[in-house]
């Protein structure tokens, strides 16, 4: 009897990823129109490089990458480049298609609802509460609260000591197999795969369940909890 649903939250209740492109282009032209002297595309190249060494979440990454490509910092094409990345993302930043639905269909079973995410704990907090999805999730853990990130299995354990369930009570669903499936199979939560979010194109995910939309969860959970 499944009782209650992990979600990851980047690439699996948000486009994370379109979200990044679309700023990030953005930043760049502003940047540009400030007086920036580089190419658009060198400088795209150069943000993600940065972000691939730093981390995606790096809040410093204009800064660092026009301190690399300048030599120092021009502080009129640094704020151009923040604001052009702001107002893209807010823009951008939304939830894939029936996520809502799929979170209401499951509220109305009873199910409870939880939040394991990499991410530091104020983006992450900006990010749900942004989306407007803060109300459904019973708890929210990120990787402040635990110091270990997926496929650790303490962000799992944790989601299901503050739950006060059993491994086989709760499901998991994530993009990101090797975290997200091989951490919740480690300490027995059944998975689903969300393929609709993969960027790495993989071919087997490992996990019990895969769906190209959200809403197919429903389904899922009816199954798994159908009396026999
Ligand atoms: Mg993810």
């Amino acid at each position: 009897m499944i009782k209650a649903v992990i979600f990851d939250l980047d690439n699996t209740l948000l486009d994370f990823m379109k979200m990044k492109k679309v700023s990030v282009d953005a930043a760049v032209d502003a940047m540009i129109d400030a007086g920036l002297k580089v190419p658009k595309e060198e400088m795209i190249e150069k943000i993600y490089e940065v972000y691939d060494k730093e981390g995606i979440e790096d809040q410093k990454i204009f800064n660092k990458v026009l301190a690399d490509k300048l030599g120092e910092v021009d502080y009129r094409i640094l704020s151009a480049g923040i604001i052009g990345y702001r107002r893209a993302k807010e823009g951008t930043m939304c939830l894939y298609p029936h996520v809502h639905l799929t979170l209401t269909g499951l509220v109305k079973m009873g199910i409870k609802m939880v939040i394991v995410s990499d991410a530091p704990r104020i983006p992450m907090w900006l990010r749900i509460s942004e989306l407007g999805v803060q109300h459904y999730f019973d708890y929210v853990i990120n990787f402040d609260d635990t110091g270990e990130k997926k496929p650790s299995p303490k962000p799992f354990l944790k989601a299901l000591e503050l739950l006060g369930m059993k491994p086989e009570e709760v499901m998991m669903i994530g993009d990101w197999a090797e975290r997200d499936v091989v951490g919740a199979k480690k300490v027995g939560i059944k998975t689903v795969f969300a393929r609709y979010g993969d960027i790495f194109d993989v071919k087997e995910s490992g996990a019990d369940y895969e769906v190209n939309d959200i809403i197919e969860l429903l389904d899922i959970v009816k199954e798994e909890n159908k009396v026999a």
